[in-house]
């Protein structure tokens, strides 16, 4: 517990700490219980346990906590005020897109009708499910610009690899075996290069040029009739639009390569621009982000991928059919018509209920989709006009959803952008994505989202503002944030390497 900082007296009842940190999850007391089971001692017949459970009866007390309800509940209640959530503030995290979650999804995601669905119901059974999965790979065929979608990928991570699963099959299929190299900008996501290595292709990294965008003569330059394909983010993990998208997809397709499109950013074009109108031949959606999910945490997701017709036939299978019927149309999965699929990436149609949020919020937009770009646009370049001033803009210009600083108007004062980062917090602000991307120095990116409203905005821009002030007047008194937090700063080397991950072995050293 040593390097732990302890709460003063007057911190802790702010926090609604009352007892020492180990207590806080040692509430057990041998003989509490959380319910009452008929020991009725007046007129009433008292439960008979045993017959009651039956076989289920057991002979000695499961070793579980002994508590109270009220306890249970305030300990879970408590520990969920100790985190931040969208649900409280601003949640400006780049790339990651945390929007906040209508609550009417999680009502649909709720019907039991979904909720409680077995995914080996056979067909007739599950109609409604089916025909939801089918009318939302036909809204991201449309937003995508492109024909056929498979719903199976977890997440983005799982769509980039599936669509590059996809890219490699199309080339054996012809018998094209020289093409083993991926070209990635240095700008993308760990896990393109990721992806294109799982694939057993080698990565060709391409450095971004002073505008922060990818060149069509680096590309030019890079490709070959040993590269497969181009890996691109559009827009970029800068926030900027790759201007020079059709001309750059073009040379991939005369050099015989396809181009993969991570969608990550697809908030900012949604209705707008569609990657397959400027030449791309596979994406994957973050439903979870564009579409909204709650993905603190690590999950659950969904990355959908879309493809060109190229690459439709090694589509993952079950693919969903929709055939006119004499009534009514009628869903089914389809496993055995498609004879080059890759099979399958993912049990069943990969997250089911993440895919109801999704389909409910598009049909809640409906035509009124391309209205979350503009917002989510003018609110990241609001941010970006009015804290230029004050912070260092890594590239100039109008930005899309979101607005990439450097440490350049602070790093002088022996100031960090965690040091920043971390200060935010006590001003009650979840920080921004802070050293990605890994080509801007001590980079800090913010992306508002469209469901901020102007006051959450200049809230956010006030801290912002102070902190700045703070970094000049004072800059090793941000050394030392947050200091309002239930955690103080920790050593995020330890933290990673070290991780306590239950609370026993933090009372336990
Ligand atoms: C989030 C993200 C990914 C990875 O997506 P997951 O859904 O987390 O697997 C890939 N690329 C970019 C640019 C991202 O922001």
């Amino acid at each position: 517990m040593s390097d732990q900082k302890r709460f003063r007296p007057e911190e802790r009842v702010s926090q609604g700490l009352k007892f020492e940190e180990p207590l806080i999850f040692e509430r057990s007391r041998p003989g509490k219980c959380g319910f009452v089971l008929g020991k009725a001692d007046w007129d009433v017949e008292p439960v008979d346990e045993v017959a009651a459970l039956g076989d289920l009866y057991r002979e000695e007390a499961a070793e579980l906590p002994e508590v109270t309800e009220p306890e249970v509940v305030r300990h879970f209640t408590r520990l969920s005020q100790w985190n931040y959530s969208i649900d409280t503030g601003l949640y400006p995290l780049g790339s990651c897109t945390m929007k906040y979650n209508p609550k009417v999804n999680e009502a649909m995601a709720r019907l039991p009708g979904f909720a409680r669905l077995h995914p080996y119901a056979p067909d007739e059974w599950c109609q409604g499910a089916l025909e939801l999965l089918y009318e939302l790979e036909r809204l991201l065929c449309a937003v995508s610009g492109l024909p056929a979608c498979s719903l199976q990928p977890a997440a983005g991570a799982q769509g980039e690899l599936t669509g590059l699963m996809c890219i490699r099959a199309y080339h054996e299929a012809r018998g094209d075996s020289e093409r083993t190299k991926i070209i990635v900008p240095d700008s993308a996501h760990g896990t393109n290069p990721a992806s294109a290595a799982f694939n057993g292709f080698s990565v060709v990294e391409l450095p971004s040029g002073p505008d922060g965008t990818v060149s069509p003569e680096a590309v030019a330059a890079a490709m070959d009739e040993t590269v497969a394909g181009l890996m691109i983010t559009n827009p970029n993990t800068m926030g900027i639009f790759e201007k020079e998208i059709q001309e750059i997809c073009q040379i991939v397709h005369d050099g015989g390569g396809k181009v993969y499109m991570d969608g990550a950013n697809m908030n900012a074009i949604l209705g707008k621009a569609r990657p397959g109108d400027f030449g791309i031949d596979v994406m994957h959606f973050n439903v979870h982000k564009t579409f909204s999910t709650p993905h603190g945490g690590g999950g659950p997701g969904g990355g959908p991928i879309c493809v060109g017709a190229d690459l439709e036939p090694f589509l993952p299978v079950p693919r969903i059919e929709k055939v006119e019927g004499k009534e009514s149309p009628r869903y089914s999965r389809v496993y055995d018509q498609h004879p080059q699929t890759l099979g399958k990436v993912k049990a069943f149609f990969g997250n089911f209920l993440v895919y109801v949020r999704a389909y409910t919020y598009l049909r809640e937009y409906g035509s009124d989709l391309p209205k979350v770009s503009e917002r989510a646009v003018l609110n990241a370049n609001y941010v970006r006009a009015r804290l230029g001033e004050t912070y260092h803009v890594a590239y100039p210009g109008r930005c899309m959803h979101e607005v990439v600083f450097d440490d350049s108007s602070y790093k002088g004062l022996g100031v960090s952008t965690l040091d920043v980062a971390k200060r935010l917090i006590d001003y009650g602000f979840h920080p921004p994505t802070t050293y990605f991307p890994l080509n801007v120095e001590g980079a800090l990116m913010v992306e508002p989202t469209e469901t901020e409203s102007l006051q959450e905005v200049k809230d956010f821009i006030a801290a912002m503002e102070a902190i700045h002030e703070e970094a000049e007047a004072n800059p090793e008194f941000l050394h030392e944030a947050p200091k309002s937090a239930f955690r103080v700063r920790l050593d995020e080397t330890r933290a990673a390497r070290k991780p306590v991950l239950t609370y026993r072995q933090f009372r336990d050293s």
